[in-house]
């Protein structure tokens, strides 16, 4: 795996002219329960990326810098959470991809973690306009979608995907020294179907019946369930790059 950071231009046009894939990890910076830091998206992300690039071996994959802040008005409320309106996430994203587009990387996949459903929908659209733009093949794997999301457990399709057992476990298995393990394990457990108060109309966590910017039971996650989650995501992102047509 390359970082794109820490690269040369020279060895980036290589990279790009010979082929690699380019991945762009995408979060967010929001409230993740008392026991997360706001950077929970970014680090799955970051680490989907690393596990995809592990799997595809001898393919070079090329890792370029995260895009931290989206659009978050669930977590409007609490301190750090910066939100992007729809329209400046757009622009950011497809501005992003088309920059990488522009010297020679032809297939891209955007690997984001933050589910509020109005962001996964910007980023689809955001591949679109620089799909178009660029003629690049970016493809936006999807983890909610079927057959994926019942792979990632019933937490994840009817309850607490923010800052519960799936994402606490992710945490634990990505980062575990982010994750305040006294905080967690103190934790009730909130059990509500967070897609459903969505689908209802909820527009906060607040409303949604997360008073503290969690859902589920984060005192359930393991470390162990969080690394064969890991697995399954970048699992589905290689799937999506490798469906592409050369
Ligand atoms: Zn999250």
């Amino acid at each position: 795996m390359h970082l794109a950071a820490t690269l040369s231009w020279p060895k980036v046009k290589a990279l790009a002219g010979g082929g690699a894939f380019a991945l762009l990890p995408v979060g967010s910076t929001e409230a993740h329960g008392p026991h997360l830091p706001l950077n929970v998206d970014v680090v799955i992300a970051q680490e989907v990326c690393r596990r995809v690039a592990a799997r595809l071996g001898e393919r070079e994959c090329v890792v370029f810098p995260a895009v931290p802040y989206g659009l978050t008005d669930f977590a409007a409320a609490f301190a750090g959470t910066v939100s992007l309106t729809a329209d400046a996430t757009r622009a950011v994203l497809s501005q992003v991809l088309e920059g990488i587009a522009r010297h020679g990387f032809r297939t891209i996949a955007v690997i984001n973690h933050h589910l509020e459903p109005a962001h996964f929908a910007v980023v689809h659209e955001a591949a679109k306009l620089a799909r178009e733009k660029t003629g690049a093949k970016i493809v936006v794997p999807d983890h909610r979608k079927k057959p994926h999301g019942p792979r990632l457990g019933a937490e994840f399709t009817h309850g607490g995907s923010h800052a519960g057992r799936y994402e606490t476990a992710l945490m634990l298995a990505a980062a575990p020294e982010l994750v305040d393990d006294a905080a967690r394990r103190a934790l009730p457990e909130l059990a509500v179907d967070l897609p459903a108060k969505i689908k209802a109309g909820a527009k906060s966590f607040e409303e949604a019946g997360g008073p503290d910017a969690y859902f589920g039971a984060p005192a359930a996650a393991t470390a162990e369930e969080g690394h064969a989650l890991l697995d399954i995501l970048a699992e589905i992102s290689c799937a999506a790059l490798l469906e592409v047509p050369k």
